[in-house]
C-alpha cells in the first residue's frame, strides 16, 4: 500500500514556524525511511529573498535533534529550492510554475504535486485560485492541497473558503490537516472499537453511561496571543479536534476500513449531535478564562502580551453533547479543554453503567460497586486502562477497584512516527482516512456556531472573567455540569 512516491512539494510559508518545527523533520524521516527518494524535490516559498543555500541551511538546522547521518541530511537538503514569492502577486506564480516544471523534469517527478499551505488561512483561497489560474496544477500527475487549521471562524467563512478552494481542487484532492488524527492513540480508537467483541458489543447506550473527553494544557497562550485573541478554545480545540474525536468515538461501524466508508459514518455521527437552541447553551456549555495562579507567579490571560485588558476570549470550555440516534440517545458526551490547567493530558473516559443487580449484600462497603471505566490516554502518556471491580485481597468479602493497565513504553513512543510524519505519508499515498472532509467540518461549525453566538452576544459584562485560577481544572461550573447529572469528571488531577 505504501510505496515510494515521486512528488514535488511546494510549501507556502516555507520560512515559518510550522515548516521548521514539523514539516522538514517529518519529510526527512520519510526520506530516511525510503518513502521519498531521488524523485522528490521541495520548493519553499515566502516573501523573504533567500538563496537556495541559505534555505538548505535553515532546513538542515531544523533537523538538529532528529537523528540521521550527515550525508543523508546533506542529500536530503540538496532537494530543497527556495522561491521568493508573495502569494497575493499573480506574476509570482508564473516564476513559480517555471521552477516547478524545471524541477519536475530534473527529478523525473511526472507531474505529482503536493501543495502545502503552511501559512495564515486568510491566504488559502487566494493561493488555491492562483494555483489553478496560473496552471501550477498539472494534467499528468496527482495534485493535492494540504491545508492547516483553522478552517474558517464560523460556518459562513468556512463555506466561503471551501467554495474558493473548490474552484481549483475537488474534495478528493483536499487534505485538511487535523493533527489529532495523526496521533497514535486516536488512530487506535477504531481498532479498539471494531476489533474486539467486548467493546463492539458494549459500545452503546445500553451499557455506556457517559463518555468524557479532556484535552488539557498546562501552558497559557505563550507568544501566540495575537492568534488566540481571534480564536479562543472553542475555535482552536472544539470545532476541530474535539468534534473529530467525538465522531470517531460515536460513529457506527464502517462497512470497510476505507476513507469513504469511515467518513460516511463519522458524518452521520456528527449530524446526530444535537444542535442547541440559543436558550439551551448556558445549561450545556460553559466558558472560562484563566486568571493568575494562587501564588501570583503566573499571569492572567488579560495580562499576557497581545491580549486586550478586557478580553472576553475563552481559554476554557466544557460542554455536554447529546447525540440523537438509537445508539446514543440518553448518553451525555462531556468534553472540556483549556489552557493553564493542572497538567497537560489528553484523555478519553468511557464510563460504563452499573451492573443491574448488586448481589454482594447491602452493607455500606458492598453497596456501591463503582462503574467500570475504559480510559484511553492520548498524550503525553499513551495508555489503556480498564478500571473494574474485583475482590479486595484478604479475609471476608469486599470489592474494590482494580486497574488493568497497558502503557506504551518510552522506547515504543520514541520509535513511533510523529503525527505530521504519518499524515504527510498518508497524503502522499492519497489515503484520506485521517483528514477531515468538508462535510464534517461544516457539521462541526453548525454545532459550534450556536454556542459561540450565544456567548459573544452576551459579552457586555466583562466582569465574568477571569473565572478560574491558573493551575486549576477550570471554573467550578465545569464540575457542576456533571454533578447536575449525578456524574463527575473521572480525570481529576486536583484530587
Ligand atoms: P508563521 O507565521 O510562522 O509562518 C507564516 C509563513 O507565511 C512565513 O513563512 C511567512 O513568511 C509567510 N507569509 C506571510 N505572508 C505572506 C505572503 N503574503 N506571501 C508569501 N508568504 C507569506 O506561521 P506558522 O506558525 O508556521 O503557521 C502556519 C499555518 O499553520 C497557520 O495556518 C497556522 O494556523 C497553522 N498551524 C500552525 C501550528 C504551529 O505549530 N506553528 C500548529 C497548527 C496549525
Amino acid at each position: 500500500m505504501e510505496t515510494q512516491q515521486k512528488a514535488l512539494f511546494i510549501i507556502f510559508g516555507g520560512t515559518g514556524d510550522l515548516a521548521k518545527r514539523k514539516l522538514y523533520p517529518s519529510l526527512f524521516k520519510l526520506f530516511e525511511k525510503g518513502f521519498l527518494n531521488e524523485n522528490f524535490a521541495v520548493i519553499g516559498t515566502a516573501r523573504r529573498p533567500w538563496t537556495d543555500d541559505f534555505y538548505r541551511n535553515v532546513v538542515t538546522e531544523s533537523l538538529v535533534g532528529v537523528s540521521g547521518d550527515k550525508t543523508k541530511i546533506a542529500d536530503f537538503a540538496s532537494h530543497f529550492y527556495y522561491q521568493s514569492h508573495d502569494v497575493t502577486d499573480v506574476a509570482h506564480y508564473i516564476t513559480l510554475k517555471k521552477l516547478a516544471d524545471d524541477l519536475d523534469a530534473k527529478y523525473q517527478i511526472e507531474g505529482n504535486r503536493m501543495f502545502y499551505l503552511a501559512m495564515s488561512p486568510q491566504f488559502f483561497g487566494t493561493i488555491a485560485t492562483h494555483l489553478g489560474s496560473q496552471n501550477l496544477v498539472t494534467k499528468n500527475g496527482f495534485n493535492r492541497l494540504i491545508i492547516e487549521k483553522p478552517f474558517g471562524r464560523d460556518f459562513e467563512s468556512a463555506k466561503k473558503l471551501n467554495d474558493e478552494i473548490a474552484n481549483t481542487f475537488d474534495e478528493s484532492q483536499i487534505f485538511r490537516i487535523d493533527h489529532y488524527l495523526g496521533k497514535e492513540m486516536i488512530q487506535n480508537i477504531p481498532a479498539i472499537r471494531f476489533g474486539n467483541i467486548i467493546t463492539q458489543t458494549l459500545w452503546n447506550n445500553k451499557y455506556i453511561d457517559n463518555i468524557q473527553l479532556t484535552l488539557s494544557e498546562s501552558l497559557g497562550v505563550e507568544e501566540r496571543g495575537g492568534y488566540y485573541e481571534t480564536s479562543g478554545a472553542m475555535r482552536d480545540m472544539f470545532q476541530n479536534h474535539i468534534m473529530q474525536v467525538v465522531s470517531l468515538l460515536t460513529m457506527d461501524m464502517p462497512k470497510e476500513f476505507v476513507a469513504s466508508e469511515i467518513r460516511k459514518e463519522k458524518l452521520k455521527a456528527l449530524e446526530a449531535i444535537r444542535i442547541l437552541k440559543p436558550e439551551e447553551v448556558d445549561a450545556n456549555f460553559i466558558r472560562g478564562q484563566y486568571g493568575a495562579n494562587k501564588a501570583g507567579t503566573e499571569k492572567a490571560y488579560r495580562d499576557e502580551e497581545q491580549i486586550a485588558p478586557d478580553s472576553m476570549m475563552e481559554t476554557f470550555i466544557a460542554g455536554r453533547l447529546m447525540i440523537d440516534n438509537e445508539r446514543w440517545s440518553g448518553v451525555p458526551v462531556y468534553v472540556r479543554s483549556g489552557k493553564r490547567l493542572v497538567e497537560k493530558n489528553t484523555e478519553i473516559n468511557i464510563v460504563f453503567k452499573n451492573v443491574e443487580k448488586n448481589i454482594f449484600g447491602t452493607s455500606d462497603e458492598h453497596e456501591h460497586l463503582g462503574k467500570d471505566v475504559l480510559t484511553i490516554t492520548i498524550e503525553p502518556d499513551e495508555r489503556f486502562r480498564l478500571t473494574i471491580n474485583t475482590k479486595e485481597i484478604g479475609q471476608g468479602f469486599n470489592t474494590n477497584k482494580t486497574n488493568l493497565d497497558y502503557v506504551n513504553s518510552p522506547e515504543t513512543k520514541a520509535n513511533t512516527p510523529e503525527a505530521y510524519e504519518k499524515l504527510l505519508l498518508d497524503a502522499l499515498n492519497g489515503i484520506a482516512i485521517n483528514f477531515a472532509h468538508w462535510n464534517e467540518v461544516a457539521k462541526a461549525w453548525n454545532v459550534a456556531d450556536v454556542i459561540l453566538n450565544s456567548w459573544h452576544n452576551n459579552d457586555d459584562d466583562k466582569t465574568i472573567f477571569p473565572n478560574y485560577l491558573s493551575g486549576s481544572m477550570g471554573p467550578e461550573a465545569s464540575a457542576k455540569l456533571l454533578t447536575d447529572d449525578g456524574n463527575y469528571w473521572i480525570y481529576n488531577p486536583e484530587k
